[in-house]
């Protein structure tokens, strides 16, 4: 069981895409589970093995379940069998609340989040999260479950985010559990983290905070007052005017 469980097609796509969240997250007594679909064997660095061991270092670190599946890195593809895996993988954790890479990147090629991989893992957890619903469906292990939300991060380039977390408390945790993706950190001529941080940093400007972490919901949420009152809304913290001023 976990309050908030998240996909990943390769080994650091939790950590690196939504890592500061997951910290913010867990800090606050919520329990999370990682799947992960690859052991990124694929990548230009780190053998299956070392990945594996890195992803199992960073889930200890944050305190969070991992669960590893053996699709083929490059070779995920939104297929009934698919969908069906990651249906039990879900009646397994029974969250919440499930975060996925975002299902459509029309950038393919220059955006880093663009793999082609993430795309399909959007796409096979958007059915399998409904999959997981279904009593009769007897091709997937486990009992029915109904989870509340699906968000998906890794906001393509060329879409604005619909949520954003701040998360300026948590960067030094998260930029050590990231590091725990030790044979990564040479991507990007080694300036993996600092372009990580500077999208954190370009999110955090449309909130005024230092650092925040972009997420996209496509289905209406339920309209909540304390969401639109909370003091932390306001620079300051200050959450209401007392009475009768102006
Ligand atoms: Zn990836």
């Amino acid at each position: 069981m976990a309050d908030i469980l998240v996909f990943g097609a390769h080994p650091d796509d939790a950590e690196f895409g939504m890592g500061a969240s997951m910290v913010k997250f867990a800090r606050s007594g919520a329990s999370i589970a990682v799947c992960v679909l690859t052991r990124g064997e694929a990548g230009t660095f780190g053998t299956a093995e070392q990945r594996e061991a890195e992803m199992r270092a960073a889930a200890e670190k944050l305190g969070g379940e991992l669960e590893i599946l053996s699709y083929r890195d490059c070779q995920i593809f939104d297929t009934y069998e698919a969908r069906i895996r990651l249906a039990e993988v879900v009646r397994k954790f029974r969250p919440r609340i499930i975060f996925a890479p975002y299902h459509t990147n029309h950038s393919y090629h220059k955006d880093g989040a663009a793999h082609p991989d993430h795309a399909a893992t959007g796409t096979i957890v958007r059915s399998a999260a409904r999959y997981a619903r279904f009593s009769g469906l007897k091709d997937a292990a486990g009992e029915p479950w109904n989870a509340e939300h699906i968000l998906y991060y890794m906001v393509p380039r060329t879409r604005k985010p619909t949520l954003l977390n701040d998360v300026t408390p948590f960067m030094g945790e998260w930029e050590s559990i990231a590091r725990c993706h030790t044979s990564q950190m040479s991507l990007r001529d080694g300036k993996v983290l600092e372009g990580l941080r500077r999208f954190r940093e370009a999110y955090g400007n449309l909130l005024g905070v230092g650092y925040a972490e972009g997420f996209i919901v496509e289905e209406p949420l339920v309209f909540d007052l304390s969401l639109f009152m909370s003091s932390s809304s306001q620079p300051g913290g200050v959450a209401h005017r007392p009475a009768g001023t102006a």
